[in-house]
């Protein structure tokens, strides 16, 4: 059997059927496995799920061919390969890319979670010889609490604040933990705004199915009252100066960090992620029974080394770990 050739160039390339995956910049024909901005370009042709095509049009301006594959649906990609995409989990249609040749199957995570969240699809991860799998989260501290205890903290904070006179400002991106986390609230409790940058990604979520409590643009001069949905500081803050009376906490998997207040400049900070934790890493590595993993993103050299301490075959791959890549070439082989 032949090994599948995977290279680290701005993105995964595979040479062999010219498919790029999650490349940051423009190809001739690339995979984009969910619209969050560090994943996708304008590729001369895109293949990716049909809410993702949506989202895509919304981000990047101009005309693009756009191939749209069904969930579970195995197309041709070449004469001697075929792909088909599997829910994610991480936002709405993101998702896993899975590869069939004489070579066996490859499986690509892109960003994904396992836990099921309110504003995204099943995670759905197939079985495959060689992994390739994202880390943002590998190392053993990176436990997030149940999901139903982060949204009632969440909750608890925007009632008390509102008490104590205040408007709770929630930092979330726009895309994905937005949604995420207005699906999480009462939809009889306060009126929600949210960020400019997320009201049409947010509409486009209910054209493919998903129901929030009510939601109106962001306007610091109406903002009593209400809890305002909004992206963390470094993006939002501007328009947050007109609002003196706040409350504000980051929405995120990175509040398990105890600097993570004082880091982003807020009064909380809840550990709800669209990302797998640790366990789930794991768990994930334990569904799919490869016989090869490689990991890209965040944590990926220890995470690679906790792999291969539980005796799988596993290398890091990728800009944050070089030391981990052939000094002497930059092709690596995947052995299938
Ligand atoms: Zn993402």
């Amino acid at each position: 059997m032949t090994a599948w050739e995977v290279q680290w160039r701005k993105g995964l390339f595979l040479p062999a059927s010219g498919l790029w995956l999650d490349a940051s910049h423009g190809v001739p024909r690339g995979v984009i496995t969910h619209a969050h901005s560090d994943h996708i370009g304008r590729h001369q042709e895109t293949i990716c799920s049909e809410p993702t095509a949506r989202l895509l049009h919304c981000r990047l301006s101009g005309h693009r061919e756009v191939h749209i594959l069904p969930y579970g649906q195995e197309e041709a990609l070449t004469f001697d390969t075929t792909i088909t995409l599997h829910p994610a989990g991480h936002i709405l249609g993101s998702s896993m890319v899975h590869l069939r040749s004489e070579a066996g199957t490859l499986l690509y995570t892109g960003d994904f979670k396992l836990r099921q969240g309110l504003a995204a699809e099943s995670c759905a991860p197939p079985r495959a010889d060689v992994l390739i799998m994202e880390t943002t989260f590998g190392l053993p501290k990176y436990v997030m609490p149940p999901e139903d205890e982060a949204r009632a903290a969440i909750i608890r904070f925007c009632r008390e604040s509102l008490a104590d006179g205040r408007v709770p400002v929630l930092f979330c991106y726009s895309l994905g933990k937005t949604q995420e986390v207005l699906a999480a609230l009462d939809p009889v409790g306060p009126p929600v705004m949210l960020h400019p940058s997320a009201m049409r990604l947010t509409r486009i979520y209910e054209q493919c199915g998903y129901r929030f409590p009510a939601f109106r643009e962001f306007d610091p001069y109406m903002a009593n009252g209400h809890v305002v949905i909004c992206p963390p500081p470094h993006h939002g803050e501007g328009l947050l100066r007109h609002l003196p009376a706040r409350r504000t906490a980051l929405i995120s998997g990175w509040a398990l960090d105890s600097a993570a207040t004082y880091r982003y400049r807020c009064d909380a900070a809840f550990p709800l992620s669209d990302h797998a934790d640790f366990p789930d890493l794991l768990k994930l590595v334990e569904l799919v029974q490869p016989k090869s993993i490689w990991t890209v993103h965040g944590f990926a050299r220890e995470f690679a080394a906790t792999l291969r301490e539980r005796g799988w075959d596993a290398l890091a791959l990728g800009r944050e770990n070089p030391l981990e890549l052939p000094l002497t070439n930059p092709r690596s082989k995947i052995p299938s």
